[in-house]
């Protein structure tokens, strides 16, 4: 990690520290109703736009997992993450031309949504010599121009990346449609926790269904709820963007 001078005003990062605080409280709320212990739901903040010293100062407060949607973003941060401290995964959309720039940089990539996406990531990772960790998003809405895999289409998907070398899928993550009423959008929260059950209850070789990702900061609670054991949250910890 490359140092830099700290121009951060401290009422923002105490802003920061309240928000992280009050968020990891409401997911230890969420996972007990539901049955969980706080530590088993994984709290990702989604960092777009947020300041490597912001980053890391949340990493300072207990922050473990951090995720960027955009490959030129992360790289220009890249030397200034704390990675002794937390893991870093890619969550946006992908396209094929940009994987070797995060392969063997991230942990994980949460959005393969086509086999060939699944392909490029398999063959620079055996280039690396390592083994990239994937989940696969699902449109869960079936809505047009969005990433992600029609449900219907999600199991193969699964199936045919786990005949891959160098890949291994560890779940599903999505972005639902936006939802007027909470009842609306539980249910696809509800719809993916089926989709997640039924692709585990396969046992297939070399998957294993370990996360399911949903839920960000307007209804991370509700998604946990659902079932979410990883949830992705931005705005609600480092404050509205200017831009998305
Ligand atoms: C920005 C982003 C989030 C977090 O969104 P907020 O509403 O700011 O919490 C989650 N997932 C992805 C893929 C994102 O790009």
């Amino acid at each position: 990690m490359t140092e830099r001078l700290s121009t951060v005003p401290a009422d923002r990062l105490e802003d920061v520290r309240r928000n992280y605080l009050e968020i990891t409280e409401r997911i230890a709320r969420a996972a007990e109703s539901s049955g969980r212990k706080p530590e088993d739901i994984v709290f990702l903040a989604a960092t777009k736009t947020v300041e490597p010293e912001i980053i890391n100062y949340a990493v300072s407060l207990g922050l473990r997992h951090i995720g960027e949607n955009k490959v030129q973003e992360l790289l220009s941060k890249y030397e200034y993450y704390d990675l002794e401290h937390c893991d870093l995964q890619f969550i946006g959309h992908l396209q094929t031309n940009k994987v070797r720039q995060i392969v063997g940089r991230v942990s994980m990539i949460q959005s393969v949504d086509s086999l060939k996406l699944a392909n490029e990531i398999s063959k620079q990772s055996i280039k690396n010599g390592i083994t990239t960790d994937v989940l696969i998003e699902v449109n869960i809405g079936g809505e047009e121009n969005k990433s992600g895999v029609n449900p219907d289409k999600v199991e193969e998907l699964v199936a045919q990346t786990a005949l891959l070398s160098n890949i291994r899928v560890r779940g599903l993550m999505t972005v639902p449609p936006i939802c007027e009423k909470k009842p609306e959008l539980c249910k696809f929260f509800e719809k993916m926790y089926h989709l997640f059950i039924d692709i585990s209850d396969k046992t297939l070789d070399n998957v294993s269904m370990d996360f399911l990702s949903m839920g960000m900061s307007d209804d991370f609670e509700e998604a946990i709820l659902s079932g979410a054991n990883m949830i992705r949250v931005g705005s609600r910890l480092f404050g509205a963007r200017i831009y998305r």
